[in-house]
């Protein structure tokens, strides 16, 4: 395997280098609001850099998936700020071009590359979580109508989505797998009702959301009537492949930070402290390694690998290992969050090791990606 970028690749590497110099906020502190994000999308789009992955034929740049994982860790070795309609952009605009309809299409992929229309992904409820096809949310038909009845909850972005990827029971009557479809429904809708939910980090990223009655066109179904579970399990396939692409490099910035941090505390000669250092230290180069064999992977045979399992298991829970390192170096300071005059670094290692907490759950729990390496890899039978 050839770890080195080709000239190509360094060529678009550079050429975004430079755009990000130029065109980088330099205010980020990493606090500022929704609209915030949402202007930076807009100066992506127009600098042609948002969708980079996306065909040219629906606004994207068509750059290749290693180009897309140069794209991923440019951003975040810069420390530029995320882009507001993530989801849009990674999971459901990619969903959209490989099932919607022209109209579809038409209608909803230039809103996303410009962040106009936010999206959410309305996939999990109370009693259907890893078990995805066990949802209950209802769409009976009434004429070119659906009306949609039930809860989801956890709905990332749902307190800022003007559209949201729902997966909903058409047909009770067959295994739950088959009676499932994904239909787009406009948040605005009468009946949509969102309930922002508060995490221990003291943030909203998610939210509970009601459907009362909830009327939507017929014609904004995303692939098949009862096909809904292949639609849903694609989004999912694009969420494994990148929710962690660009980890890597996110958390050697962070473990830069540490070890300087480590260094002024002068517990760097401490022998304990040392060999937790260079054990994450050394995790990160694995988890960087492991990503590129998953790009070449996907390189070279088209579609994510179980890679993107290992990988989810990977990140999620070295930064969990990572994050209480920290603290076992930084020290009861490092515990006290934003806004506390006494706090390391802002408190940021505050909010980073409770944010941790939910990476092994977010995107399929750790139990579930072993299941399912348990499954495609070692053949062995399934879990349920
Ligand atoms: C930060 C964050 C953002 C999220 N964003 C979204 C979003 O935008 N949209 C969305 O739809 N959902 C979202 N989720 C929800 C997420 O997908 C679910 O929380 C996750 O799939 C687990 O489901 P659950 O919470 O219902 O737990 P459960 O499925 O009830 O699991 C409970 C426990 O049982 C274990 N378990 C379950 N089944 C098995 C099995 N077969 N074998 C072994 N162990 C098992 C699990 O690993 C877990 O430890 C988000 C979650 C988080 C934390």
């Amino acid at each position: 395997m050839d770890l080195n970028y080709t000239a190509s690749e360094q060529q678009f590497r550079d050429g975004l280098r430079a755009w990000l110099a130029a065109n980088q906020p330099a205010d980020w502190n990493g606090s500022q609001g929704f609209d915030y994000l949402r202007q930076w999308q807009r100066r992506v789009h127009a600098g042609g850099w948002a969708g980079v992955s996306w065909p040219r034929e629906y606004g994207g740049r068509g750059a290749t998936v290693i180009e897309q994982v140069i794209f991923l860790e440019e951003m975040a070795r810069a420390s530029a700020p995320p882009l507001a309609n993530v989801l849009g952009l990674s999971l459901i605009g990619p969903t959209i071009i490989a099932h919607g309809t022209d109209d579809q299409k038409r209608r909803f992929l230039a809103n996303i590359l410009s962040a106009e229309e936010i999206w959410c992904q309305g996939f999990s409820e109370p009693n259907a979580g890893s078990d995805l096809a066990n949802l209950s949310t209802e769409a009976r038909r009434d004429g070119d109508h659906f009306i949609i009845n039930g809860q989801k909850v956890w709905t990332s972005y749902g307190h800022v989505a003007d559209w949201c990827e729902l997966v909903v029971r058409t047909d009770p009557s067959v295994a739950k797998h088959k009676g499932l479809t994904v239909i787009l429904v406009d948040m605005h809708s009468p009946g949509v009702e969102v309930r922002p939910l508060r995490q221990m980090t003291g943030e909203s990223e998610f939210s509970e959301l009601f459907f009362h009655d909830v009327r939507v066109p017929v014609e904004n179904v995303l692939g098949a009537i009862n096909d809904g579970w292949n639609v849903a399990l694609g989004t999912l396939m694009h969420e494994r492949a990148t929710l962690g692409a660009a980890m890597h490099v996110t958390y050697k910035r962070q473990f830069d930070r540490l070890l300087t941090l480590t260094q002024q505390l002068g517990r760097d000669q401490e022998p304990l402290v040392r060999q937790k250092l260079a054990q994450v230290y050394s995790e990160i180069e694995i988890l960087r390694l492991n990503q590129m064999r998953a790009v070449s992977r996907i390189t070279s045979s088209g579609a994510p690998g179980p890679e993107g399992s290992i990988q989810k298991i990977f990140w999620s829970e070295l930064n969990q290992r990572f994050q209480q390192v920290a603290q076992e170096i930084l020290g009861p300071f490092a515990q006290l969050e934003k806004g506390s005059e006494f706090a390391v670094d802002g408190g940021q290692w505050a909010h980073s090791y409770l944010r941790a907490r939910g990476n092994t759950i977010e995107a399929g729990t750790s139990e579930v990606q072993r299941n399912i390496i348990g499954h495609f890899v070692l053949g062995l039978p399934r879990s349920y």
